[in-house]
């Protein structure tokens, strides 16, 4: 039977409802203010850093460190699983621009960033 695990901590459960019924204790908002978000990547025997491209064996283990490269600053918030599959090349959504890792990719800033030119840095798309 599959299982189905929280994006922001890693826990997992049987079922989406009951892994959504409960609050999440690595909640971006802060600890038990929001309920636990469903990973809807598949499993791995590796998780990637959407946004640095960190990698770890389990999503509690990757979502357990802070992450400077952040959207919100450096060390701002938590490392974030990337649901896509691994690929030889990682596309950014926002300008297209190729690289053969997430981390080189999320090393740049991004010209077409919803936030403005530069404000933020490359995003693989999925
Ligand atoms: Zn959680
Ligand atoms: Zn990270
Ligand atoms: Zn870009």
């Amino acid at each position: 039977m599959s299982k189905f695990y929280c994006e922001y901590c890693g826990t997992s459960a049987s079922s989406v409802s009951s892994l959504t019924g409960n609050s999440c204790h690595r909640h971006p908002d802060g600890p038990g203010r929001g309920r636990h978000k469903l990973y809807e990547g598949s499993e791995k025997n590796q998780y990637t850093c959407k946004y640095c491209g960190t990698k770890s064996s389990t999503i509690s283990s990757l979502t357990g460190n802070s992450c400077y490269r952040h959207p919100g600053g450096s060390g701002k918030g938590r490392h974030a699983p990337y649901e896509g599959s691994e690929k030889n090349q990682y596309t950014c959504k926002y300008c297209g621009t190729n690289s053969s890792t997430i981390s080189s990719l999320t090393g740049n800033s991004c010209p077409r960033h919803p936030g403005g030119n530069g404000k933020g840095r490359h995003v693989p798309s999925l």
